[in-house]
């Protein structure tokens, strides 16, 4: 499941260099996550870095984005071609 990023946000800009798959950018009024390059850090780490990171916990799950866990690491491995996933699960 994608991650999403709450209005709690106060827009500190640390969780964009965390995200390993470039998910996260400023967007108008807080920062944002791209579904399409969210794996819920599945390829990357054991567990969502950005959530970790937030001050505010405004970095939740996106249930309108419900993907399991294979599907997650098949989009890392769409977007990080020819890499080796630092983490599965
Ligand atoms: S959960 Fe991981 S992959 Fe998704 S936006 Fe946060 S840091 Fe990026
Ligand atoms: S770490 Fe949290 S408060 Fe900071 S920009 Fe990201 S979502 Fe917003």
């Amino acid at each position: 499941m994608a991650y999403k990023i709450t209005h709690d946000c106060i827009s500190c800009a640390a969780c964009e260099a965390e995200c390993k798959n470039e998910a996260i950018s400023e967007g108008e009024e807080i920062y944002v996550i791209d579904p399409d390059r969210c794996t819920e850090c599945v390829g990357n780490f054991e567990s969502p870095k950005c959530a970790e990171i937030c001050p505010v916990d405004a970095c939740v799950p996106d249930p309108d984005h419900e993907e399991g866990k294979e599907q997650l690491l098949e989009k890392w491995y769409n977007l990080h071609p020819g890499e080796t996933p630092a983490y599965t699960p």
